[in-house]
Formats: structure tokens, C-alpha cells, sequence
């Protein structure tokens, strides 16, 4: 991995940590979802908004490490303002790159999302990055109430 993109994966996560954007609860939430990865133990609530097939807001609660707090931080301010298909795809996307299926690394179309891609490194920490997306996706499927990585 390039230096540069490893020193802002650090940064981020640091960042995105300590200062979680959209943690919060949203009371009318249309879709909540609880995510569970039983390997670190990291959990989250999810609430959605929708209007139509458009996410106009989003947010989380939970505890986990710091990775999954930052990519959940990170997915929420991604997500909010796109349409679920939009979703689906950056969805899609992330999770071929950060497992590996897919090394050619589409950093602009991931756009902030690309600095994740450091998780690739550390391979037992990747459910921890793709928790809060695995929950989107259900959510936004309406399928379950809660979602484990396991
Ligand atoms: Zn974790």
C-alpha cells in the first residue's frame, strides 16, 4: 500500500473515532437495525430515514473498537442524500476491495471511502469495517431487525 494512503487510513480512523459523526439517535428512524460482530464484539444500532428509494438521513449508536466506529462514522456520511441502489453499489464496491475479491482498487469512485481500504492489512479487523454496512444493506432490505457477521 502507498504510505500516503496508509498515514490517512491512521488518521481517519483516529478522527473518525474520536469524533463519530451522526452518533446519535434518530426517533423516527424508518429502518433500525442492530449489527453484532461476535469476533471483536463490536455492535451498533442503525437508524435510517427514507423518502422513497432516497436515505435523507442516517445515523448510529453502539460500541465497538475504533475501526468499526470510524467506518460506521464514515458509511453514515457517505450513504446520506443517496439512493438505496446508490448505496447498494458503494456497498458493493468496498466489500470486493476490503476482502480482497477485487485488487484493483477504484479509489475515486469509493471517494473518502478508499482510506478503509487500509484495513486490508489486517485482515482479522475487516468484519470490524464492514459491520456498519452489512447492517445498511439489511436494513435497507428490510429484512431483519438484527444482523451478525458470523
Ligand atoms: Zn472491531
Amino acid at each position: 500500500m502507498l504510505d500516503d494512503l496508509r498515514d490517512l487510513y491512521q488518521e481517519v480512523v483516529f478522527d473518525h473515532n474520536r469524533n463519530p459523526r451522526n452518533f446519535r439517535v434518530i426517533e423516527d428512524a424508518d429502518r433500525t437495525i442492530e449489527g453484532f460482530n461476535p469476533l471483536c464484539g463490536d455492535r451498533i444500532t442503525l437508524y435510517i430515514k427514507l423518502d422513497g428509494d432516497r436515505i435523507t438521513d442516517v445515523s448510529f449508536q453502539g460500541q465497538g473498537c475504533a475501526i468499526s466506529t470510524a467506518s460506521a462514522s464514515l458509511m453514515t456520511e457517505i450513504v446520506k442524500g443517496k439512493t438505496i441502489q446508490e448505496a447498494e453499489k458503494l456497498f458493493q464496491a468496498f466489500h470486493k476491495i476490503v476482502t480482497g475479491q477485487d485488487d484493483d482498487l477504484k479509489l475515486e469512485e469509493l471517494g473518502k471511502l478508499a482510506v478503509l481500504t487500509g484495513v486490508r492489512q489486517y485482515p482479522s479487523r475487516i468484519k470490524c469495517a464492514t459491520l456498519a454496512w452489512h447492517s445498511l444493506e439489511s436494513a435497507l432490505k428490510g429484512e431483519q431487525s438484527s444482523v451478525s457477521t458470523e
